[in-house]
């Protein structure tokens, strides 16, 4: 299906019942909530990308955390990812503030726009083969609507092998000749640039696999390119 808005597409989104498992999962942990989010409304629907119909940046992640996105419905919003993220985004000047926390909270991304490849939260952070094809074209939709890109930073494998498969779509690529490791800088077929980075969980954060400086230094290299 093409969509010919950001409306349009974010409308389809939003109503999408395509994966029973994570319509249950999504709509149980919004009931349920956590004991500190217990006054929130959840979301609990499926979330949209976020930022300017201009960017030429992409940040792709590859879900809402079940007490970030899928409680507040924006992407990168209201997490430890969140946290970790925009406090670097907005150190090289890529965030209007250095924090995510709800979707009034005025945080203007500099030409860029974040979007998970996956738009509901899935069990463990764990999707399937099939949820991740259901809701890839959402994906490749909205690369249609977003005609500037110059580079696309997928935090994680998950959502740089989704990208490629984007690509993939597209292109006759050979996705074993594009290995994924942080800070590594692919040029597309269409010339866009594609560079993976180490996702930016508490996970990785605290094991300092993913730094503050790493991070920094890398979005300071995409920057130079934008
Ligand atoms: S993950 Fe994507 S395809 Fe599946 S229900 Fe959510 S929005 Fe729809």
């Amino acid at each position: 299906m093409t969509y010919k808005s950001f409306a349009q597409l974010n409308d389809a989104i939003v109503h999408c019942t395509k994966c029973p498992r994570l319509v249950a999962f999504r709509t149980r942990i919004a009931k349920e909530k956590r004991k500190q989010y217990r006054d929130w409304e959840y979301w609990g629907r499926p979330v949209t990308g976020y930022g300017s119909p201009d960017a030429r940046l992409l940040i792709v992640g590859l879900a809402p955390a079940a007490h970030g996105g899928n409680r507040t419905g924006r992407v990168f919003t209201g997490d430890k990812s969140a946290e970790f993220l925009m406090r670097c985004l907005y150190a090289v000047g890529l965030a209007s503030q250095p924090t995510s926390t709800r979707r009034d909270d005025g945080l203007v991304l500099n030409r860029g726009y974040m979007t998970p490849v996956l738009r509901c939260v899935p069990p463990g952070d764990k999707p399937t083969a099939r949820e991740l094809a259901n809701c890839r074209p959402y994906f490749q939709s909205e690369l249609q609507l977003l005609s500037d890109i110059k580079v696309i930073l997928a935090l994680g494998g998950i959502a740089f092998k989704s990208c490629l498969k984007y690509f993939q779509s597209i292109f006759p690529i050979t996705l074993k000749d594009y290995p994924f490791q942080h800070n590594v800088h692919y040029r597309m077929p269409d010339g866009k640039r594609l560079v993976g980075s180490y996702h930016p969980s508490p996970r990785n954060v605290n094991t300092k696999r993913l730094t503050y400086e790493m991070m920094v230094d890398m979005l300071e290299t995409v920057k130079g390119i934008l």
